[in-house]
């Protein structure tokens, strides 16, 4: 599909979806809509690839957007599926690739120069972990000490992410860790609407090949391009929800809990209820605080 009619689809889809259409072209983002429960969007927090939107910087995107009312009133509301946002999830990640690898994947990827982000990067953060992993983190974008080992969160925030993994009982090479997109946007930005449009294919191909029980977006540009929607973070953090038949749960991003250490016991709530779903004991240590 050229840009000129993706854009006119969008608009159509996003028209739909204000008319309360959504649920009637909505098929492939919640299969069990009745596990999601969340208030219809207001929160436009992927920018627009037109540039219409203004943008929220990287940091405010980790964050949680919503009040704490519209957050509580996530239970009592009807429950609305969570909007679909038009974009090439919707079409090109329909088809799986049979047989699929993470080493076919990576080298699909290549040296890619696909998007504007190669252009500062100094390594592609592709992923590691346990190509067989039950549990996947998805993160936002490497930083810049991910972008200088190629590894996913080395960083600080990634230091808090071991932590809070070995807090579950298991180590980072039991898990999978990737990212929406490989290289390093600069400054840090969140990474713009197309650069995920460019980049996410590959983290779907990679979810496909892993076949994980349970995923875990960590931050809302994780969690929006995996349900794609533009919904705030704090509508559905901690909530069940579906990813084409896989069990997907978003939290805090530890960037944000450095910030905000007080909202790490929220996060490990939100931990708690994915070590139940894969029979994890805690380490006899507390979580990391
Ligand atoms: N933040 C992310 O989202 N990913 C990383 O790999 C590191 C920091």
């Amino acid at each position: 599909m050229d840009e000129a009619a993706r854009a006119h689809f969008e608009e159509w889809l996003r028209y739909a979806d204000d008319l309360g259409l959504s649920p009637f072209f909505r098929d492939r983002l919640t299969q069990n809509p009745s596990e999601v429960s969340a208030s219809a969007a207001t929160d436009a927090d992927i920018p627009a690839a037109d540039g219409v939107t203004t943008p929220r910087s990287r940091t405010d995107l980790r964050a949680p957007a919503a009040s704490a009312e519209s957050r509580s009133s996530i239970g009592t509301s009807p429950a609305v599926s969570l909007p679909i946002v038009a974009g090439p999830t919707l079409f090109d990640a329909e088809d799986k690739i049979e047989g699929d690898t993470l080493e076919r994947i990576r080298e699909d990827l290549g040296e890619c120069t696909r998007c504007r982000l190669h252009k500062h990067r100094h390594t592609i953060v592709f992923g590691v972990g346990n190509p067989s992993a039950k549990l996947v983190f998805v993160g936002e974008g490497p930083g810049a000490d991910e972008d200088a080992q190629g590894i996913p969160f080395v960083g600080r925030a990634g230091k808090l992410l071991t932590q809070m993994i070995e807090a579950m009982g298991l180590r980072r090479e039991d898990v999978y860790i990737c990212n929406v997109v490989k290289c390093r946007p600069p400054e840090n930005r969140t990474p713009e609407r197309d650069e995920i449009a460019t980049c996410s294919p590959f983290l779907l191909r990679q979810l496909d090949a892993i076949r994980p029980q349970v995923i875990v977006c960590l931050g809302g540009v994780a969690a929006q391009t995996l349900l794609s929607t533009n919904q705030s973070i704090s509508r559905f953090r901690g909530e069940w929800l579906d990813y084409r038949g896989t069990r997907l749960l978003a939290t805090y991003h530890p960037a944000y809990l450095l910030r905000n250490p007080a909202a790490k016991s929220e996060v490990w709530k939100d931990l708690q209820k994915v070590m139940a779903v894969l029979g994890l004991q805690p380490r006899k240590t507390a979580p990391p605080r």
